[in-house]
């Protein structure tokens, strides 16, 4: 499950002004892959995220030199790669999303430099909001450092 499936989204900034990318932010969608694609895919919904994990797949909805709109804050945006997991309140994510994200977040952080124990963040330590939710995110980075 390596290999993301382009999607793309209308929604982000071209490149990173000049920032460089020294964070991965952990998200949950509240509902299925599916879900963000149709909100990803919506040019109204002025929400994105680099990657969606779920029902066994990997969607890439905007390119990693890119800023997406995920972490409700620019300059964070800027500085990191946004990756969403299927879960919602009731429903945590399956050890197949699990296993997708380390395998994601690994080859990221081995392309940016990114330390997992310390660079891998949750979406809720950069603004005030319920997600990522069920997602663990210490599992993601735990199995991460494992394949880094
Ligand atoms: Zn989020």
């Amino acid at each position: 499950m390596s290999m993301a499936l382009w999607k793309g989204s209308p929604n982000f900034n071209t490149g990173r002004n000049g920032s460089s990318v020294d964070r991965i932010v952990i998200h949950y969608i509240v509902g299925t892959l599916a879900a963000a694609d149709a909100t990803f895919a919506d040019p109204n919904a002025q929400v994105s995220a680099h990657y969606g994990i779920g029902e066994g797949a990997v969607h890439q909805y905007v390119n990693e030199m890119d800023t997406s709109w995920h972490a409700g804050d620019l300059a964070m945006n800027r500085r990191s790669i946004g990756i969403e997991h299927s879960a919602d309140q009731s429903r945590p994510p399956d050890a197949t999303t699990y296993a997708a994200s380390a395998e994601l977040c690994a080859r990221i952080c081995r392309d940016f430099g990114i330390d997992p124990n310390t660079q891998i963040i949750g979406h809720s330590d950069v603004v005030s909001t319920a997600c990522p939710g069920t997602v663990d995110l210490q599992r993601i980075i735990s199995e991460t450092a494992a394949l880094v």
